[in-house]
């Protein structure tokens, strides 16, 4: 619904005596204006306010937390309204602000090295809490600074969670909503080719993402134990959505010593992806207190990994790392959140 005030849940305004001019208003008044509470919707009568007010909140949720790290980004812990949780992570980079969000409460894809799947996925994100992630975090900016890029890289599996993410997605590249070019906003999946088929069919073209990690099925299976789909099969989705939308997609290589940065894993990345328009993003693991068993590799290995794929003909890019000192690995500050409620809990 363009330019839908978030909680334009069909006809609100109207019952509570609102004209469908002043749902615009309110509507211009979050997206234009960063609004996040009635109070600050002042072209409304006052009367109407409260009466919105006495109703509940204009957002489903709200910040909690704020950790800050020493090279400037800052991860919010973002509270909803049956008390769960999830994480945005604004990374602010020469001109641009990039907006990692989630798109799930938990995950379910329980990659062996993420900590967002290590309590299994809790539920989907609403179209208005995922849309509320971009609007609480661009208030964290500096004055005259906005959000140049959004990517779902946060917590959850965009893909399953499409019915809510196409819509989110409208509102944020709307020009009534957040009004974000397409080429902006990138969605990551851990790899659903029919999931993947209709994300392409969306009626702007967003960007992809998918999450590979080895062109080997067998290892590849060890690392996404709930991948139902095989690597030729989400090549070939990566494949279709560059044939159909003329964009090149990205494949993410998170990187474990020892597992998959061997030269030969090198090798199969190259034979498999050689003929596809697409970028490979290599992403030095970051460290999960609560897998202990794995390792980051040593830079030098990742830069020969690199040059063993430039030297296959491949795009690569190398992810450098952001907010090591404060738990910046994808869920990691709502597991430890949880876990030290949990604490609290069993004290009591
Ligand atoms: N579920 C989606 C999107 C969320 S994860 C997906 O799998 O793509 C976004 C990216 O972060 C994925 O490539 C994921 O593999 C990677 N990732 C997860 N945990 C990580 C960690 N501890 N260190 C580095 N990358 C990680």
């Amino acid at each position: 619904q363009r330019g839908q005030p978030l909680r334009g849940r069909r006809g609100g305004l109207a019952a509570l005596g609102g004209k469908p001019f002043q749902a615009r208003q309110l509507s211009h008044r979050v997206y234009k204006h960063g609004a996040v509470d009635f109070d600050e919707c002042q072209n409304l009568p006052k009367s109407l306010r409260t009466r919105l007010r006495d109703r509940g909140p204009l957002l489903q949720s709200r910040i909690v937390k704020t950790v800050r790290s020493a090279d400037g980004t800052s991860k919010f812990l973002i509270e909803l309204r049956d008390a769960e949780a999830v994480e945005a992570v604004l990374i602010p980079e020469d001109s641009r602000n990039t907006l990692c969000v989630s798109a799930q409460v938990g995950c379910p894809v329980a990659c062996v090295f993420c900590a967002s799947g290590l309590d299994g996925v809790r539920r989907n994100l609403s179209t208005g809490e995922i849309v509320e992630q971009v609007l609480h975090a661009r208030r964290c900016l500096d004055p005259g600074r906005e959000i140049t890029n959004v990517v779902f890289m946060g917590i959850g599996e965009p893909m399953l969670n499409l019915d809510n993410l196409l819509p989110a997605l409208a509102r944020i590249h709307d020009a009534e909503g957040l009004n974000m070019g397409a080429r902006r906003i990138t969605v990551s999946t851990a790899g659903y080719p029919e999931h993947i088929d209709r994300f392409a069919r969306a009626p702007h073209a967003f960007n992809l993402a998918i999450s590979l990690h080895s062109a080997d099925d067998a290892l590849r299976r060890r690392l996404v134990p709930t991948a139902k789909s095989n690597v030729q099969e989400i090549i070939d989705a990566g494949r279709r959505f560059a044939a159909s939308t003329n964009r090149h997609v990205t494949f993410e290589v998170v990187l474990l010593a020892g597992i998959n940065d061997r030269p030969r894993d090198a090798s199969s990345l190259v034979r498999s992806l050689q003929r596809v328009p697409c970028t490979v993003n290599l992403i030095p693991w970051n460290p999960v207190e609560q897998i202990p068993d794995l390792r980051r590799p040593p830079r030098h290995r990742v830069e020969e990994f690199a040059q063993l794929l430039r030297a296959g003909g491949l795009n690569v890019t190398v992810r450098r790392q952001r907010g090591a000192d404060r738990s910046a690995a994808c869920g990691q500050l709502r597991i430890l959140e949880r876990r030290s409620d949990a604490t609290v809990r069993n004290q009591d």
